[in-house]
This record gives structure tokens, C-alpha cells and sequence, in this order.
């Protein structure tokens, strides 16, 4: 194994106005991916915390969307008869048709529920269940019919900050023959180190966090919790499906287990006023070197005089930053998925 916890310790030294001009360090920490050898520059100090904020006007103004139960089917598009002779693939409370404004090759929306607007705390283990079903539903019944398009994301961008404009709480599943440039990494790093070591990367990896126990959360079924060495998002939370490399492989029980563990960050996120964050679930079919993955992070948190967490690192120097320190994630939100 050549699994290796790279880190580099930075230190800033300034007089400070708010400890009477005296001499402090400010340390900052880099870290490199063990995997893709990606750099993650670790901030540690944070800015004040907020108060929750109140979305009841926003969601009172916006009620009646094109994503609500009496718009659904009515305004939104409809599926060629390959994929759904009704247009649309549904699940419970959850309703799959394509994207208007795709993407990409293949691109859909699946809203998650019939509630026009949920807080973090307020999704349940149920809601995220039928709406990967619904997701699994679109991608194997394309793949039918179009087995090239081997690369899918099924994500998730929530309120403003998160990327959407809308409130409804909605997946993007897009699928295409080429992988994104995450997928692309991913792949290319996972199969060198199979060609190298002879072994699965993330097993590896699994067992490793698991003996040192720092950032290793818990398992739920067969799918692991942890927090990345080097996160590339703010309260990054992973989680890896044992035996996968594509999400339509996927039982019952291992979508149920990928729903807590979403579910089990959302808790915590709330709990920190976090209310915007993306996921990623990165598909892919027919690689052996490679094991299914969830990526979680947290955005800053919507309110007034938002601001945006991309800077000149995110945005034009290609190296992302977190505000914690992984270890005191994992230590945090370890009893959440209890
Ligand atoms: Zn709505």
C-alpha cells in the first residue's frame, strides 16, 4: 500500500489590532490528496457563526413553482417514449422527466418531494431513497438503450448559494460518454494505483482510516462514512459504496444506506446553521479499479449580504480551501450517524 497523509504546515505572524497590537501566528495547513495528489489548503480560523435564518417569506413568495405537486406534470418536460411511455418516472414523492435547459447528453430533474421548501433538518431518509430510485430509474433505462453513456452524476445544488434558483428540493441526474473532470481524476488515479499495488484503492483507503480512526464516521450497510485527508469543499463529508462502481448496481438496502448517511450530514449541517450544500454521487460503469462515491460539502450559508465561498484559490488557482479541520469534522459528526 502507498496510501500517504501529505501536509504541509504554513504560518502567517502579524501584529494583531484585536489583541493590542501584540505578535500572533496564524497557521494554515495544505494538504495533498493521497489519491490525486490535489492540493486542499485547510483555513483555521473561521468566521463568526450565524443565526439560523428564516425562509418562511421566501418560500411563502415562491409556493405555486413549476416544481410544485399542481405544476409538475403540467409544465415540465416529457421523456421520449425509449425511456418512459408516460413521459415522466416517479417514486413515491419523487418525479423524474428531462431538464429543459440540459447540460450535457442526457439531463434530468428529479424533484424529491411534494413540499415546495424543506430546511436541511427537515429531509428524511425516505425522501432521499425514493429520489435515488428515481435517478437509478433514469440511468438504467438509458443506458438500455444508450450503453455508452457510462459516466452520470446524480447531484444535488440547494438554495441560492448551492447553485439553485430554485427552492423545491430537486436532483440533476446527467449522464454522457465522457466523465467530468472530477470523474476523469477519479478514474485515471483509482486505476494507477490498482496497476501499481495490485489492490482496490478504496479499500485500502477504508481500511487505513478505520485503524486510525481520525476521520473515519461510521459505516451504514455496506457504504463508508468518512471525511477526506484533504477535503476540496467546506465540511466535506464522503461516503464509498463497497462492491459498486455505478449506482444502478445498487440494492434496495444500499440506496436505504446511502439515504441515512445524507440524511445523518443534513442533521449536522442544520445543527451549524449550514443550510446551503451540494452533493455529487459520481457513476460509473464498466471500471473494476474504481468504488462508487458520495461527495458532501457544505456552502456558505444563505442570508443577507450573502457572501460567495469561491475566491481567486477556488476560482483561477485551482486549489480549494475548507474552514475545518478534518479530524474535528469527523470527532463532531461522528455521533450523528450512531
Ligand atoms: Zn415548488
Amino acid at each position: 500500500m502507498e496510501i500517504k497523509f501529505e501536509r504541509y504546515h504554513l504560518q502567517s505572524d502579524l501584529r494583531s489590532p484585536l489583541q493590542g497590537f501584540e505578535t500572533i501566528s496564524v497557521p494554515t495547513e495544505v494538504r495533498i490528496d493521497p489519491l490525486t495528489k490535489r492540493r486542499s489548503r485547510i483555513i483555521t480560523w473561521a468566521l463568526p457563526p450565524q443565526d439560523k435564518f428564516d425562509f418562511s417569506k421566501m418560500a411563502e413568495e415562491s409556493k405555486g413553482c413549476i416544481f410544485c405537486p399542481e405544476n409538475v406534470l403540467q409544465k415540465t418536460p416529457q421523456y421520449l417514449n425509449e425511456i418512459s411511455a408516460d413521459g415522466r418516472i416517479s417514486f413515491g414523492g419523487a418525479t423524474g422527466f428531462p431538464n429543459l435547459y440540459p447540460a450535457g447528453t442526457y439531463g434530468s430533474v428529479v424533484v424529491l418531494c411534494r413540499d415546495h421548501f424543506l430546511n436541511p433538518s427537515q429531509f428524511t431518509s425516505e425522501i432521499y431513497e425514493e429520489g435515488l430510485s428515481v435517478s437509478i430509474e433514469i440511468i438504467r433505462r438509458t443506458m438500455a438503450f444508450d450503453p455508452d453513456a457510462r459516466y452520470w452524476q446524480i447531484s444535488q445544488n440547494f438554495l441560492l448559494p448551492g447553485g439553485s434558483s430554485i427552492l423545491h428540493p430537486h436532483l440533476q441526474v446527467i449522464g454522457d460518454p465522457i466523465p467530468t473532470n472530477e470523474m476523469g481524476w477519479l478514474l485515471d488515479a483509482s486505476s494507477s494505483y490498482t496497476q501499481r499495488n495490485g489492490t482496490l484503492y478504496w479499500e485500502d483507503l477504508i481500511h487505513i482510516e478505520k485503524g486510525l480512526g481520525k476521520r473515519y464516521i461510521n459505516h451504514i450497510g455496506n457504504v463508508h462514512w468518512f471525511v477526506s485527508f484533504a477535503p476540496i469543499g467546506f465540511n466535506e463529508v464522503c461516503g464509498s459504496v463497497e462492491g459498486h462502481g455505478s449506482i444502478t448496481t445498487l440494492a434496495k438496502e444500499e440506496i436505504a444506506s446511502l439515504a441515512k448517511g445524507i440524511v445523518s450530514t443534513l442533521k449536522y449541517y442544520d445543527d451549524k446553521n449550514l443550510n446551503s450544500f451540494n452533493f455529487s454521487i459520481y457513476s460509473i460503469s464498466g471500471e473494476t479499479t474504481y468504488q462508487l462515491l458520495l461527495r458532501m460539502v457544505s456552502r456558505t450559508p444563505f442570508r443577507s449580504n450573502y457572501m460567495n465561498d469561491c475566491t481567486s484559490f477556488e476560482v483561477l488557482q485551482s486549489e480549494l480551501t475548507a474552514n475545518i479541520i478534518p479530524e474535528e469534522l469527523c470527532r463532531e459528526i461522528r455521533p450523528y450517524f450512531a
